[in-house]
């Protein structure tokens, strides 16, 4: 069998890897235009931040890819033929498949604002290895930056910046950091700790223009309060979508929605053509809402499931309990299970340990616990995901707590049973 992976992301390369254990004969590409290896997208800040080179980013040994005898070709795909079962390189050449597997990722969000059209320099994503180029390159000679943008991949850019010395403004639209993934008691601890480390946090400002100087490059934007933020470099961080843009303009392409439609086995309605990952659009049948996971867990679950259906497997993708862990500059994150997304005015137990950036939520339905966001220490999130399977009352929960807790070597972070709130999860916004 040939088989042709587009994207050499956690997704992708899962899905050859998997693909390889069943088929010791198949012959597997991976194509990939942004990098000549597989590399850990989540630690970009870290290389950024001169912790680790980018060659630490690589979470395999190079040798893998030729003892496993998954060839590399590094070039965009700018075409597909179905019919001939064939994919076009930028190179000019083609690749024939007997299946094909779409792992092309996200890709950020740029709206219109007024002025971007004048960029000819100083605007930064921060999603690709060709964005760190852009970052590392621009903060030479940058001494102030705003960053648009209140999610993960804002304040990850924030801290970097900082890092560098350069003087930034984080615009935050909503009235407080990332209401999709934190309470409003978290987030206005979140933001104090940003504004601790000097950070020009400003909440419900967004940007309205951008102003160029004469070669074209970032000089300042101007806000919805009316004032100019002077800056030499402009990090866009407002959300990413799936990377659909290229594959519109292909011959022929699987259908598209805002993703690339899939059923729950990951086929398109092109047989024998599968997506997975940041990319996959899944639809289940009676399902209103069409599923779309932007998260490495969930690629590289895809990428495995995929993996196992190119050969007829034809296994369905249950999406996993909801995990995520990151940190906050130095607040570490995790969070399990429905937080956000629980039932409007769930029940939350929460505490916050007084002089600390840290707290946990704990979100029932009245009977069993459903959610978990745990910040400013570490903590197992197998057995936070465990105790939701085995449906534990929030009593049970609180009373079991500290053996979840991680942080046994520097002694565990001290759980204050007096200060637990009983309080109903904070659907303010929006
Ligand atoms: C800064 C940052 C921090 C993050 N932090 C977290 C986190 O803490 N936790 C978490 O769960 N997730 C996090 N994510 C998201 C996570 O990295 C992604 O969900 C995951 O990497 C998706 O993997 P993927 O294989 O689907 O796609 P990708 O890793 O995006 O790989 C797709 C590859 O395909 C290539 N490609 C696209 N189109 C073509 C084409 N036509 N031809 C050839 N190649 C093509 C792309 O260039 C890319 O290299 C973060 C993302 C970023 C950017």
């Amino acid at each position: 069998m040939n088989i042709v992976i587009i994207g050499n992301g956690v997704a992708g390369i899962t899905c050859a890897q998997v693909a390889r254990q069943r088929d010791a004969d198949a012959r597997i590409t991976v194509v990939s235009g942004e990098t000549d290896y597989f590399f850990s997208r989540t630690a970009l800040m870290y290389s950024y931040m001169d912790l680790m080179s980018r060659r630490d980013l690589e979470p395999m040994e190079r040798s893998v890819y030729r003892k496993q005898r998954i060839d590399l070709v590094r070039d965009w795909v700018v075409d597909m033929d179905a019919s001939a079962s064939t994919v076009k390189l930028g190179s000019g050449s083609t690749l024939p498949y007997d299946k094909l597997v779409f792992a092309v990722g996200a890709s950020p969000n740029m709206f219109p604002w007024k002025g971007a059209d004048q960029i000819k320099d100083g605007k930064v994503h921060f999603v690709s290895m060709q964005d760190l180029d852009d970052c590392e390159r621009l903060t030479k000679t940058s001494k102030q930056a705003v960053v648009v943008g209140g999610g993960l991949i804002g304040i990850e850019l924030v801290e970097c910046l900082l890092h560098h010395g350069v003087k930034t403004t984080f615009l935050i639209r909503e009235p407080y950091y990332w209401p999709m993934a934190l309470g409003r008691e978290e987030a206005d601890y979140v933001t104090e700790h940003m504004r601790h480390h000097g950070v020009d946090v400003r909440l419900e400002e967004e940007m309205t223009q951008i102003q160029v100087d004469a070669a074209g490059r970032v000089s300042g934007v101007v806000t919805n309060t009316g004032e100019t933020l002077p800056c030499q470099m402009l990090g866009i961080a407002a959300g990413v979508k799936p990377n659909v843009e290229r594959i519109k303009a292909f011959a022929d392409a699987p259908e598209l929605g805002r993703g690339i439609k899939v059923g729950p086995t990951l086929e398109t309605n092109l047989p024998g053509v599968f997506a997975c990952g940041d990319c996959a659009e899944i639809h289940y049948p009676g399902q209103e809402r069409p599923l779309t996971e932007l998260i490495w867990y969930s690629a590289k679950r895809q990428g495995a499931l995929v993996g196992g259906n190119l050969f007829g497997d034809a296994a369905e993708y249950a999406p996993p309990l909801f995990f995520n862990s990151s940190k906050f500059f130095e607040v570490e994150y995790t969070t399990v299970g429905s937080v956000m997304d629980a039932p409007d005015n769930a029940p939350t137990l929460y505490r916050k340990l007084p002089g600390k950036y840290m707290s946990q939520r704990i979100v029932h339905d009245g009977e069993r616990v459903i959610g978990f966001n745990m910040l400013g220490s570490r903590w197992n999130h197998e057995i936070l995901e465990r105790w939701i399977h085995e449906r534990r009352s929030a009593e049970w929960v609180e009373k079991n707590l500290r053996s979840a807790q991680y942080d046994v070597e520097f002694g565990r972070a001290p759980l204050h049973k007096h200060d637990v709130q009983a309080m109903p999860l904070n659907k303010e916004w929006p």
